[in-house]
């Protein structure tokens, strides 16, 4: 059965309301604003009455380098909090909300997958509560009133040739990466060359998911670099004096979303940027929610940890003030094959070979996850061409290495398949650990990047190409240097090209432009041929995707 009808079926029968589900982490209808029987907000005086509580335990759900269909992390990080409710611990998830890009494209939905799933399926896939569209909204506000600016008058001067904020939709399409708008003559607006970003990728996406209340969201959007002056001086939303307005239109999207898993797990869905091209962490406010409405709170960041997870510790942790007490890293024996060098379609056949071969990335995120001081358990995500053989492999090369990997069975059964690794977790939560972060803040962005790709990429060096060299000499000049770094590379492989599996080393990682977002308080690095609009296959899932007349979903995925 795919996901949509085990959901469907499921969600016909036994979806609780959503208000019975935030009782069992302590809220009340009064804390919700309802969005139908299933879905609801939570509100800023129940989070602010939060506060009060103290933390619970954090768990972040990461993975080795993913095959183009993702590996299970979501389908996992929802198994394990069902898991740990079934050991009686409260355990509340919290995950990113979905994309329509991967949704109409190739990898899917956000939801999870088999028995481990969050409901209603369907809508959190689709329209959910709306946060994307505002979003989205947002953004093209935003550059409407760039453009507006210039037509009337352009009091800042602003040069045409030099604005960064771009346009967003939140489907891939590529066609729209590089756009001219303003033809057309003098009351068209001023011609000039503009792009769309996906909305995911978008600095309010991020600055969503790193703000703690509406006065620090209008900070973030007040500091946010929309351009230069013709004398190349940055200007800011502040500086346009239109931060209350576009604060204004994401004032409710801004409030972390609860909906419920399959087994009336609390789960808070929240922002969602990619970690390939962003971020790749779910909200702060839904992530310290979490953390206050149950004892463990159970959170995933995006793709492989060289992408979520480096940027969950490096960039979340120190805005969340809160590091997480253990690391699950999920791996899949069928991506391990890939990664030792097996084509997507032969992945279902038992190749010991390419299994030890592909063990080097395995290996390499333990270590990198070890270095930041935390303990580590390894989910073997179990799909059905899995072999004994393989398994065992798996699991005696992750002793060598003092891990524990233990066989989750979560998209097959739900919580019960993953009592092993709830129980594995909650000895790791009991250890000590020690956070060391990866880089002092204080350094600057050419060291910070280059401490990234020596330390968790397993690279030589970092090359500065094209309109990177001058835009590294403005970030200094400007005194950004303070900042993070947000690496933007391909998921596909711990070096910049996506070919290079396995765990390779002594490469170059070549940066090609550094993109300032102070708003969400980082420096982009755009690495190798990654895009921050993707395209859609040629076979996108779209094509698989139907609905009756009484609104009944198929082909979702
Ligand atoms: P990730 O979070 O790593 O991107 P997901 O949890 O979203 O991955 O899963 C991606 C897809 O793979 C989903 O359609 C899900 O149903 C499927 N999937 C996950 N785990 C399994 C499994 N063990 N067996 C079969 N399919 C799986």
């Amino acid at each position: 059965m795919s996901d949509i009808q085990i959901a469907q079926e499921n969600e016909a029968k036994e979806m609780q309301p959503i208000t019975a589900i935030a009782e069992q982490a302590g809220l009340t209808a009064a804390d919700l604003e309802q969005y139908g029987p299933y879905k609801a907000k939570v509100n800023f005086a129940a989070i602010n009455r939060l506060k009060e509580k103290e933390d619970g335990k954090l768990i972040l759900v990461t993975s080795i380098n993913p095959t183009p269909a993702g590996e299970g992390k979501s389908t996992v990080t929802v198994g394990l909090g069902d898991a740990l409710r079934q050991l009686d611990q409260s355990a509340v998830i919290a995950l990113r909300e979905p994309s329509l890009g991967p949704v109409m494209g190739m990898k899917g939905g956000a939801t999870g997958g088999g028995y481990a799933q969050v409901v209603p399926m369907a809508d959190i896939n689709l329209h959910f509560t709306g946060d994307m569209h505002a979003l989205t909204a947002a953004v093209n506000t935003l550059a409407a009133l760039i453009d507006n600016h210039l037509q009337q008058g352009n009091a800042l001067n602003i040069d045409p040739r030099r604005i960064i904020w771009k346009r967003a939709l939140d489907i891939n399409d590529r066609a729209l990466r590089q756009v001219v708008i303003g033809l057309g003559g003098p009351v068209q607006g001023m011609p000039r060359q503009d792009g769309f970003d996906i909305t995911v990728a978008s600095e309010l996406m991020a600055i969503l998911c790193l703000a703690t209340d509406i006065t620090d969201l209008k900070r973030r959007i007040s500091q946010i670099v929309i351009g230069y002056t013709y004398d190349r001086q940055p200007v800011t939303v502040g500086e346009l004096e239109i931060t209350g307005a576009i604060a204004m239109l994401l004032k409710d999207a801004l409030k972390p979303n609860l909906v419920q898993t399959l087994e009336h797990t609390p789960a808070l869905i929240h922002g969602g940027p990619f970690a390939n091209i962003a971020h790749g962490c779910n909200s702060i406010l839904a992530t310290q929610t979490a953390l206050k409405m149950g004892d463990i709170a159970i959170t995933e960041a995006g793709f492989g940890a060289d992408l979520g997870a480096e940027k969950f510790l490096d960039i979340k942790v120190p805005q969340l003030g809160k590091t997480p007490d253990t690391i699950v890293i999920v791996a899949t024996v069928r991506a391990l094959k890939y990664n030792g060098g097996v084509a997507l379609a032969d992945l279902t056949t038992e190749n010991l070979g390419a299994l030890d071969k592909g063990f080097s990335n395995l290996a390499k995120h333990i270590a990198n996850m070890q270095r930041y001081g935390i303990p580590v358990v390894v989910a073997i995500n179990e799909f059905t061409s899995d072999t004994e053989a393989e398994v065992t492999m798996l699991q005696e090369k992750c002793a060598k290495l003092g891990v524990k990997a233990v066989l989750a069975s979560v998209w097959a059964h739900g919580g019960k398949g993953g009592l092993d690794l709830a129980q594995a977790v909650l000895e790791a939560l009991d250890q000590p650990k020690n956070f060391q972060p990866l880089y002092d803040s204080n350094a600057d962005i050419q060291s910070k990047l280059t401490t990234i790709v020596t330390d968790i990429y397993g690279g030589k060096e970092v090359v500065f190409e094209g309109k990177a060299i001058n835009q590294l000499k403005e970030i200094e000049k400007n005194g950004w240097d303070h900042l993070p770094v947000c690496i933007a590379k391909t998921q596909y492989s711990l070096s910049d090209d996506p070919k290079a599996l396995g765990a390779p080393t002594d490469f170059t990682v070549h940066v090609r432009e550094l993109i300032p977002k102070l708003g969400a308080g980082f420096i982009v690095a755009m690495t190798g041929t990654v895009l921050t609009m993707p395209g859609l296959p040629k076979k996108p899932a779209a094509l698989n995707m139907d609905v009756t007349e009484d609104g009944l979903i198929s082909g979702l995925f």
